[in-house]
């Protein structure tokens, strides 16, 4: 299915996973399982998720995508990969007879960006934050969504609403998407829940560890019971504390062992025997965190 691991592919990857390792990018990457399933949430919201946690899953299929479902169409949170597009229509299909009529973006990394351009093409209305729309524009991504919101945005449709929310971590303009009437909240990748792909910032994307501490503990004020990570399965939001607790560990000890001069390589070993952190996509974020929390 892929002969060459082609240079546009690779920009439509998260910089952080590409830069996870040097042999990376060389390789032809892992080959996907089974396309994603329908994962129902409520009678009404339904997740659009792969079936492995793997980056062979991640870079066919894209990350999360979660369909809100109203009288007058459907909300779509993230768009997984343009190549998913026609599974992922066929799915919403069997959901409601209605048109996407928005796609929330919840940032501008292609596996959850990547299938906006075609919804569009098909009638729906993009949106991102304006952060993350200046990243796709310095990215010369082909399709720019034409509408940005800064700081906060509501949305509603067939009387349901989702609030925007624009947060700091991932990247410069993440955006949380909470659903009062579902009790969920969308993270995107803010939040991932499987260990194979792991939590990581974006520098080139202007994320930030010491900023998604503070965002992760803003959204936790929020009111809901549910989180839709960017990848890996949903969680309750007692669970999301514990992830908050469990990367604020990370941090602290990435921190003492900057000060105790250890190599990258040392760091790299001791945050994944003791978190099961650091390998794979994630060994490639230990360069950042080490100017970031030194
Ligand atoms: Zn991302």
């Amino acid at each position: 299915m892929y002969t060459s691991f082609s240079s546009r592919r690779a920009a439509l990857l998260p910089l952080g996973l590409l830069l996870a390792s040097a042999a990376f990018a060389q390789q032809a990457p892992p080959a996907p399982g089974p396309p994603p399933t329908l994962v129902k949430v409520k009678d009404d919201l339904y997740i659009v998720q792969n079936q492995a946690n793997t980056m062979g899953d991640l870079i066919a299929y894209g990350g999360n995508a979660t369909a809100y479902v109203t009288d007058a169409g459907i909300i779509l949170f993230d768009s997984k990969s343009d190549r998913e597009h026609d599974d992922l229509i066929a799915k919403l299909k069997t959901l409601t007879d209605k048109p996407v009529k928005y796609v929330v973006l919840t940032h501008n990394h292609g596996d959850h960006s990547g299938g906006a351009a075609q919804l569009a093409a098909m009638g729906a209305t993009v949106v991102i934050s304006a952060a993350d729309r200046a990243n796709l524009v310095k990215a010369n991504e082909k399709f720019i969504p034409d509408l940005a919101f800064m700081g906060q945005a509501e949305l509603t449709l067939g009387g349901k609403r989702a609030e925007l929310r624009q947060f700091r971590g991932h990247t410069r303009g993440d955006t949380a998407i909470l659903l009062p009437a579902a009790r969920t909240i969308i993270l995107g990748d803010l939040l991932t829940t499987a260990d194979t792909i792991p939590m990581i910032v974006n520098y080139g994307d202007g994320g930030s560890w010491t900023d998604w501490a503070n965002s992760i503990d803003e959204i936790l004020k929020m009111d809901f019971d549910n989180v839709i990570p960017g990848h890996g399965p949903m969680i309750s939001k007692a669970r999301l504390v514990e992830l908050r607790a469990k990367y604020g560990n990370i941090m602290t000890r990435t921190r003492d062992m900057i000060r105790q001069k250890k190599t990258e390589k040392e760091i790299q070993e001791a945050l994944t025997q003791e978190f099961n952190w650091g390998f794979g996509p994630s060994a490639g974020n230990i360069t950042g965190m080490m100017l970031e929390l030194r």
